[in-house]
């Protein structure tokens, strides 16, 4: 989802180089659930939108306001309006991305969130990651090329200055619609070389490569997969603590973003 030199034409190349070196301006930050979105939410004081951007009775939330020079939108997918339990998972965070980008048009998207970790990748918990690419795990299509559609990889905007400066570690994104994981689901996790797991990423990352908007991804570890702890006890015995350290990146991210341009992270 590079901003450069994706347009064939040149007029579109000068339009696209243009944008990636003015100051950054709009940010649509994705955050799936209400425990990691709320502490977001109050750190950087934004405001609940009363009228909804967003199609009648659709339970997605934005939250905006501005850091400095930026104008910052959260959005949340809600709860499930029949379940009442948080809309995580990829067809949420693809719509949600979607409308954002058609409505608020945004410089830059920042998916963040929890994430499952592999200690064998050197994943611990509490750990901040900054994923450099983004694949799904649960999409097999065993047919020549459609495996490679299925597994969906995509590169998350490269932010070199933004990692360094703030001492992030970067690792390789797998996404599926379940918390748990299958074998199948393993093996393609470590066919996709991940050190981190989620619900999300990989659905972002397509929707902001179809529209051409550059996305990066800050992934805050609650559960060790390849550990013993059973995930979902291990994941809410966590949430809380680790949503701390995920809002603080948040934060950091945000302010060493202001008044720079996309060349500059
Ligand atoms: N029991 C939770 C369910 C949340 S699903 C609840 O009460 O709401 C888990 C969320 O955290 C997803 O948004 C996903 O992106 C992230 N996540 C954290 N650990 C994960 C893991 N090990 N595997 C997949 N997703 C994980």
């Amino acid at each position: 989802m590079a901003p450069l030199g994706e347009k064939s034409d040149a007029s579109g190349e000068v339009i696209v180089a243009e944008v990636g070196k003015r100051p950054i301006s709009t940010i649509v930050i994705i955050i799936a659930m209400q425990t990691e979105a709320l502490p977001v939410v109050n750190k950087l004081q934004l405001t609940e939108q009363s009228n909804s951007l967003f199609p009648p009775g659709v339970p997605w939330v934005r939250y905006y306001g501005t850091y400095k020079d930026l104008h910052i939108n959260l959005i949340w997918p809600g709860k499930d309006s029949v379940l009442g339990v948080d809309s995580v998972g990829t067809i949420s965070a693809s719509l949600v991305t979607y409308a954002a980008i058609q409505v608020l048009q945004p410089d830059l998207i920042i998916n963040a969130g929890t994430a499952g970790g592999f200690k064998a990748k050197g994943a611990s918990i509490g750990d901040v990651f900054i994923a450099s690419d983004c694949a799904f795990h649960d999409r097999r299509i065993p047919i020549p090329v459609f495996d490679l559609y299925g597994v969906g990889l995509r590169k998350a905007f490269e932010a070199p200055n933004l990692i360094q400066e703030l001492n992030l570690k970067v690792g390789k994104l797998s996404t599926g619609d379940s918390l748990d994981m299958t074998p199948h689901d393993e093996s393609s996790i470590i066919a996709n070389d991940a050190t981190v797991k989620d619900m999300e990423g990989a659905a972002i990352a397509y929707v902001a490569d179809l529209l051409k908007v550059p996305a990066i991804f800050i992934k805050a570890v609650t559960d060790i997969v390849d550990g013993e702890k059973p995930t979902a006890e291990e994941f809410l015995q966590n949430l809380a603590a680790v949503t701390a350290a995920l809002d603080e990146a948040v934060a950091q991210v945000i302010a060493f973003i202001n008044g720079k341009s996309l060349s500059e992270l």
